[in-house]
């Protein structure tokens, strides 16, 4: 197999990263970054993502290898303990496929694979929501996020949103400091919609900020911007006996 390797800068020294190419090689890989079917991705959750970002055009080629060194590691099934056994039984493992979240205005398309938001670090943020095309409320407050289930553990989850199991293609909206008065008036709840939902936020977004992921977007042009779920997946390579329940409980129960 062709397998690369992503971590983030000055994160691991040299001689492990060099330690770990040697691995590959010694269980008959070719260590290629350019054009990898698999991507070990060495660090935490914030590791991955970019290292997701950094496959975006060939993300239906790569099957992504979370190896945790010591983050929460939300993604990741793996130790340095486990290499040697997931790189020389592949096939051993189950890979798990989720959708990306998409937000497009002016014919600009991003991708998230936790959460896309929208936030205004000035002055309220004035959006009207549309679900569908129909009007569902006029906004006021800090900014909205739209998550993905696989996002939902992240920030989504710092603002009260549910959990949502990884099985299910949804999307779900949440609000960041709502303001609700007698003059102003929003869901207050997070709203989870299906995968074939268009969630469409409009106002004036002169001075808003566009956050996903890891990255972020300033001096954005658009009144407007279209939230989807994206036909672009992500895969991971799971352990066979890797349960959602498990993970919950070891990242956000279980003291360390
Ligand atoms: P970071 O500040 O290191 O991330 C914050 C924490 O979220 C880290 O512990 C990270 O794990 C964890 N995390 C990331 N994705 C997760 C997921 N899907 N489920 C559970 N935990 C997850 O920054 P980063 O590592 O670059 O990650 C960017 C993400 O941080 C954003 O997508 C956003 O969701 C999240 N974030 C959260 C808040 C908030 O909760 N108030 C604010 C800003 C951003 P690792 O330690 O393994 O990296
Ligand atoms: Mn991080």
């Amino acid at each position: 197999m062709r397998i690369g390797l992503f971590v983030k800068e000055n994160k691991l020294s040299n001689e492990y990263v060099n330690g770990v190419i040697d691995k590959i090689k010694s269980h008959n890989h070719v260590f290629d970054n350019e054009n990898p079917q698999y991507v070990l991705s060495l660090g935490g959750d914030g590791t991955f993502l970019q290292a997701v970002h950094k496959y975006l055009d060939i993300l239906d080629q790569v099957i992504f290898i979370c190896v945790n060194k010591g983050n929460l590691g939300y993604f990741s099934d793996f130790l340095d303990e486990d290499l040697d056994d997931v790189l020389s039984n592949l096939d051993n493992y189950v890979v798990n496929r989720y959708r990306l979240l998409s937000a497009s205005a002016n014919g600009e398309t991003i991708y998230a694979v936790n959460e896309i938001r929208i936030e205004n670090p000035f002055h309220t943020l004035k959006s009207e929501v549309f679900i569908n095309n129909e009007y569902l409320e006029s906004f006021r407050g800090n900014g909205l996020v739209v998550s993905t289930a696989l996002g939902s553990t992240a920030y989504n989850k710092s603002l009260g949103g549910a959990i949502v199991d990884l099985s299910l293609e949804i999307m779900q909206m949440s609000e960041i400091a709502p303001i609700n008065n007698c003059m102003f008036e929003s869901l207050k709840s997070s709203l989870v919609l299906p995968d074939s939902a268009v969630i469409k936020f409009k106002g004036d977004f002169a001075n808003v900020v566009i956050g996903y992921d890891y990255l972020v977007k300033k001096d954005y042009k658009s009144n407007e911007i279209e939230f989807r779920l994206s036909d672009k997946k992500v895969a991971l390579l799971n352990k066979k006996d890797h349960s959602n329940t498990r993970k919950l409980n070891k990242s956000f129960i279980e003291r360390r």
